[in-house]
């Protein structure tokens, strides 16, 4: 694989931006060799400025469901664009991406744009804590939601590859309002709730977790934490940031018929631009300034041509109810073909899937529904699989503790070509 091109820039990209990367899991520094520079992607196939082609299963970490430069995406782009990239005052397209948002997500009825998925997160908290006039979150080991101070307690995805799940900087204070509770482990929520009764505001859980890899929520867990908050007068947040239009058109609370009190999202709802959203009970959003006293803006949210992009996405998705089950079949082909791999290898490896998320744990465990099992996993062997697909054509995400993100531009040539190179990145690895 020739990556000078990548090489050189990465070099020159480090002296003006820190680590060379806007945001840090980009970097490779995980697996130990420089990244990769983009130059374009066109559906499920992805080049770098050296002219290496590969097939995508980043996503741009989960936003490019339909494939990159959707034609239909790229023209609503272009044709808003033409209009005025911001005014700063309401337009249309925002009611509109609204009205979508309420039709395909079962418990939002009332939604707030904002630009990213940490605004989303760090906006809902504060709604909740002013709803509840409570000041106390929990939160699960391992999930990731945004890089928000009260949040990057125990985080998954970078702060977890990176070895750093509580961060510099955030304040003792503010750590101590966030409490801390194992992923599908009930009984510790309930223990928390007796410890501080009557001072949680809110649960926030991702509903399908895919910071820590992917880790599926047992059954019951999501059902207990609705009874729980229920019980103790606590919301309900999910953060559905990826699961959101993702595992079905209304997310993980469709797939698994559980309705929060708020929705975070994000990643998919702005076809690719920078789009992030909270939603939910009208009586909770109506305390939102200006309808009532809890205060959070933004200059460039519901910008016209983020909103174009995400209604586009959105209105395909909708429409389009068999995309779905596609979704489910590559997904379930990918991981039925990695486990027959990993099988026929002897590989320690284990596959866990859900839709078009999947993971693939290097662990002698039989399983991995926490945090404190992902975090067992052999990191190194990982870095050996990256770098072993990379060279075969695959783009992964360049760390054990990510999902893959299959898309609606993955054709079967794709999938067959995946499993195949899986296959010689594991036979390499045992003949390591
Ligand atoms: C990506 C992600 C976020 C943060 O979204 P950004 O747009 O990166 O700020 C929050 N929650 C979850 C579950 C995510 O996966």
């Amino acid at each position: 694989m020739n990556n000078t091109n990548s090489i050189r820039e990465y070099q020159r990209a480090v002296k003006s931006i820190p680590g060379g990367v806007n945001s840090p899991v980009r970097a490779f520094k995980s697996v130990g060799m420089p990244p990769v520079l983009i130059d374009r992607a066109k559906g499920s196939k992805i080049w770098d400025i050296d002219g290496n082609e590969y097939i995508d299963f980043v996503s741009s970490w989960g936003p490019m469901i339909l494939g990159h430069a959707r034609e239909e995406i790229v023209e609503a782009i272009r044709k808003t664009a033409e209009k005025g990239t911001s005014f700063g005052a309401p337009t249309m397209l925002e009611t509109q991406m609204a009205e979508l948002i309420v039709e395909m997500m079962p418990s939002v009825e009332s939604v707030r744009m904002v630009n990213s998925g940490t605004e989303a997160t760090m906006s809902a908290l504060r709604l909740a804590r002013g709803f509840t006039k409570r000041d106390k979150v929990i939160k699960f080991a391992g999930n990731y939601h945004g890089h928000a101070d009260s949040f990057l307690i125990n985080a998954g995805s970078g702060a977890m590859t990176f070895g750093v799940p509580n961060s510099p900087g955030v304040t003792k204070a503010t750590a101590a309002d966030t409490l801390v509770a194992p992923y599908n482990d009930l009984q510790a929520v309930a223990d928390l709730f007796t410890a501080h009764a009557d001072e949680i505001a809110a649960v926030i859980v991702e509903p399908a977790a895919a910071n820590m890899g992917l880790v599926l929520p047992q059954e019951g867990f999501l059902q207990g934490l609705r009874e729980l908050t229920q019980k103790h007068g606590a919301l309900l947040i999910f953060d559905e940031v990826i699961t959101g239009f993702r595992l079905a058109r209304g997310g993980a609370q469709e797939l698994y018929g559980i309705m929060p009190d708020l929705t975070t999202m994000g990643k998919i709802i702005g076809g690719g631009l920078p789009v992030g959203a909270y939603g939910g009970r009208k009586d909770i959003m109506e305390k939102l300034a200006p309808a009532g006293p809890v205060y959070q803006a933004g200059t460039l949210s519901g910008n016209p041509l983020a909103m174009a992009a995400g209604i586009t996405a959105l209105t395909i998705l909708n429409e389009n109810h068999e995309i779905y089950s596609a979704l489910d079949k590559k997904g379930q082909q990918l991981a039925a073909g990695f486990r027959k791999n990993i099988a026929e290898t002897g590989v320690k490896a284990i596959v866990n899937q859900l839709g078009s998320l999947l993971t693939v744990f290097f662990t002698n465990a039989d399983q991995v529904t926490s945090y404190q099992e992902a975090a067992q996993c052999d990191t190194e062997q990982f870095a050996r699989y990256f770098k072993l697909s990379l060279e075969n054509g695959i783009y992964l995400a360049p760390s054990q503790f990510e999902c893959a993100f299959v898309s609606e531009a993955h054709s079967e040539d794709d999938l067959n070509k995946t499993i195949a190179a899986n296959r010689s990145a594991l036979q390499q690895l045992t003949d390591l």
